[in-house]
């Protein structure tokens, strides 16, 4: 009886390996499960929090109720309230078109929260299967090994299914109680920064470590380059601090609103990387986005895949990025 090497990998390695379709794919995969009884246990990315959310999950998965684990936990200061966190999840959750059951914060890689999470599955699972989704890269599958390694069966056949209109099968992974986890590949959204860049690039991009904020304290009409990724300009208000969070290899460079243009132009790639020179010539041009705050609420100005700068002033701030073509940016209420 053939399994495909997903199944295998799991089946003789405990191993669960990622997976990932587009938007398009997957929209069926959750059509298939709308039809069926259970769990939705929906896997997301603090660092990309905004990027990495299924947006519309409700429109394929109806009313069933749906767990939001908020994985990288451990790419955030160690200080930080874990109550408060859970609380900011929700609210944008909810601000993004996501009804959840509950929200927990977890860290795949550093086994943190999976007591929380398997309480809180339990507490909602009512004997169904679970079924585990989320966007690509957000560690879904590092999450689902430890999930079998902990609570399954695998003496049970593991058994696949193949759902019209994808080319990936869906994983059932028997659990001790006879129900299944079903894993799903990973959905690719073009607007992430993580999905345009070449692989070898990524390691720059994604945070290996926790995070080390950058602050910097500017006076209107500066500029903070992002390496060659992004651009930051502090249009008008009260000189103020920024804080900058994004990977620790994104080296950050501050100029003269004036002079960035021409700066960019001479030292993409160089003196402005990552990503290298070559990168950039299959990278989008820029576009530029302007945003306003008041002040009276911290906000971040985040870009899906690159990070996020918080706006610390109370007083209120104009801003631009500008980011490649494409990619998702926006104000939130701040995270930390
Ligand atoms: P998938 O595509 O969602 O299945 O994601 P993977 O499990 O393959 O993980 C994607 C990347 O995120 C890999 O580089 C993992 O090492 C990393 N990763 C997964 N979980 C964590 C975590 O809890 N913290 C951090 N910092 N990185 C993680």
């Amino acid at each position: 009886n053939p399994i495909c090497r997903r199944c295998f990998r799991i089946k003789h390695y405990n191993e669960a390996l990622s997976a990932a379709v587009p938007a398009d794919a997957f929209r069926h995969i959750l059509e298939q499960i709308g039809y069926q009884d259970g769990l939705i246990l929906h896997i997301a990315d603090v660092f990309d929090f905004e990027g990495s959310l299924i947006a519309g999950l409700h429109r394929y998965v109806g009313q069933k109720p749906v767990i939001l684990a908020v994985n990288k936990l451990d790419l955030l200061p160690k200080a930080i309230n874990v109550n408060r966190l859970v609380h900011w999840v929700k609210k944008q959750a909810k601000a993004n078109g996501l009804k959840v059951q509950d929200a927990v914060m977890i860290s795949a890689r550093k086994n943190i929260g999976f007591d929380r999470l398997a309480s809180t599955i339990a507490a909602y699972r009512d004997g169904r299967d679970v079924f585990v989704v989320g966007a690509a890269n957000v560690g879904k599958s590092t999450l689902v090994n430890r999930l079998i390694r902990d609570y399954s069966d695998l003496d049970l056949e593991l058994t696949t299914s193949r759902y019209p209109g994808t080319t990936l099968d869906l994983v059932r992974i028997p659990l001790d109680d006879g129900r299944e986890l079903i894993d799903t590949p990973g959905v690719l959204y073009p607007y992430r920064l993580t999905e345009i860049v070449p692989k070898h690039e990524l390691q720059s991009l994604v945070p290996d470590k926790p995070l080390k904020p950058a602050v910097y304290q500017l006076d209107p009409e500066q500029t903070v380059f992002m390496g060659a990724y992004a651009r930051f300009d502090f249009l008008q208000g009260a000189p103020q601090s920024f804080t900058f969070y994004t990977a620790n290899a994104i080296h950050l460079h501050r100029t003269k609103l004036e002079r960035a243009d021409a700066l960019y132009e001479a030292h993409k790639g160089e003196m402005l990387a990552p990503p290298t020179r070559e990168t950039l010539t299959v990278l989008p041009p820029w576009t530029r986005e302007e945003f306003h705050t008041d002040g009276k609420q911290k906000q971040d100005v985040f870009i899906s895949g690159l990070g996020w700068i918080a706006i610390n002033g109370d007083s209120g701030a104009k801003v631009a990025v500008h980011v490649p073509r494409g990619i998702r940016v926006g104000l939130r209420d701040s995270l930390l």
